[in-house]
């Protein structure tokens, strides 16, 4: 087919998007170019501007446009319990649950051999500088249940506890609301394994 080069461009460059083939990104293409310019117009400029002003916070690692983020600026979260994630997603989702407190570090990533992602792509060296501030007193690992969320949350917390660090993982749970019989079993072998006294 002989499309238009701009088009064909678009249609390439929509495909960065998480979950876009081929086929959506000609949907979308043709979306934005025939019934919402307006709307295409703003997502151009809202992509360009965030990629200007949007760093990663000197402190935590995550998304910020000041030099620190608000969560580092904040007088009122507690500096002694320092919580490791993946991605600034799952900062949003630890916020939302509204039961945290303390302070983040994002890795921007976990460790994947095959990618050939290792502890210098997700910035080990400066958890391990941000730690030793003399007000850490915990780090929660909140890695991803995922082969590689464990391998990474493993890695760290031996790194942590050899510089004498009390170091926690969160829990694996049931989904709320959830019933036994149909959580998958290997959720349910981790709740087992993982119980609490009550
Ligand atoms: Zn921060």
């Amino acid at each position: 087919m002989n499309l238009s080069p701009a088009l064909s461009q678009l249609i390439d460059a929509l495909r960065c998007l998480p979950g876009v083939g081929p086929k959506s990104a000609q949907r979308i293409a043709y979306h934005l170019l025939q019934r919402d310019q307006a709307g295409a117009a703003r997502l151009a400029n809202s992509l360009v501007n965030a990629l200007e002003k949007i760093h990663h916070c000197q402190k935590c690692n995550s998304f910020a446009e000041e030099p620190l983020c608000a969560i580092c600026r904040s007088l009122k979260r507690d500096g002694h319990v320092l919580c490791v994630v993946e991605s600034p997603a799952d900062v949003l989702s630890i916020e939302q649950a509204g039961v945290y407190n303390g302070l983040y570090f994002v890795l921007m990533g976990r460790l994947s051999p095959l990618e050939g992602i290792g502890p210098d792509e997700i910035h080990l060296d400066r958890l391990r500088e941000r730690v030793v501030d003399g007000v850490v007193e915990e780090v929660v690992l909140a890695t991803n249940f995922t082969a590689e969320g464990e391998a990474t949350a493993h890695y760290i917390g031996e790194m942590l506890t050899a510089i004498g660090l009390k170091v926690t993982r969160i829990a694996r749970g049931l989904p709320s609301g959830g019933e036994l019989e149909h959580v998958d079993s290997s959720t349910l072998a981790q709740a087992v394994i993982g119980r609490r006294e009550l």
